[in-house]
């Protein structure tokens, strides 16, 4: 895996580059966002970039802006100082996919840079079960042959529970993966949007349980049973 890293702090830069190395993934270390941004339009991108915000010449707000004005959809990880809210905010809004606060543990690192790079991969075209499916490519869902109109959330909750098939989700994680970044969702706002799912799927031969004290799981259900 590609890594480029933008950090200017050269003890940071070294440590990041080690942490990453030792992982197997292949790391190029630049020290200002003009270089950042140049790789960055070149064919063979990496698989993920690790961004300082405060970076001499292109901060890395700018390099992200420029990124994604390019329609570059390379996954980005700022790294931001320490309740700097409203730069993960600015960040975040920018196009960066995710953030972390300096000082930050390797392991975290290592665990955010990686999903980062699985999100990024090829997702799986199509989610299924019963006779509900997501096209994940056209974000279409369907039951059987008939298109079922979700709102943004209402899909990001069904694809959530699909991804995890039988499993169980909490509600927590429901938030995070409607709002990865924290913002205030209450989990009221998840059994609303259940709710809905539940009769716009309701014919599907899929239900979604709910788990007492909990979250949910979807499963299968006969459609002639008694
Ligand atoms: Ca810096």
């Amino acid at each position: 895996m590609q890594i480029l890293v933008a950090e200017d702090d050269s003890v940071i830069a070294d440590g990041l580059c080690r942490v990453l190395t030792a992982q197997g993934m292949t790391v190029q270390v630049v020290d200002n966002g003009a270089t950042a941004d140049l790789l960055l339009q070149r064919a063979d991108t990496p698989e993920v970039v690790v961004l300082d915000i405060g970076l001499p010449g292109l901060d890395g707000f700018e390099v992200v802006r420029r990124l994604r004005a390019r329609g570059g959809r390379v996954p980005v990880l700022l790294l931001t100082a320490r309740d700097a809210v409203a730069d993960r905010v600015r960040g975040l809004e920018t196009g960066a996919d995710d953030y972390l606060v300096k000082p930050f543990a390797s392991a975290e690192l290592v665990a955010r840079v990686r999903a980062l790079a699985r999100r990024h991969g090829a997702p799986p075209a199509l989610l299924a079960m019963g006779d509900l499916t997501l096209d994940c490519a056209t974000r279409r869902a369907r039951v059987r042959d008939r298109v079922i109109e979700l709102s943004v959330r209402e899909w990001t909750v069904l694809e959530y529970l699909l991804q995890h098939g039988a499993r169980v989700v909490s509600k927590q994680q429901i938030i995070d993966a409607i709002l990865p970044w924290g913002d205030d969702l209450t989990l009221n706002a998840v059994e609303v949007y259940v709710s809905r799912l539940r009769l716009k799927i309701a014919d599907a031969g899929v239900a979604i349980r709910t788990i007492r004290g909990f979250g949910y799981m979807l499963e299968p259900v006969a459609h002639d049973a008694p």
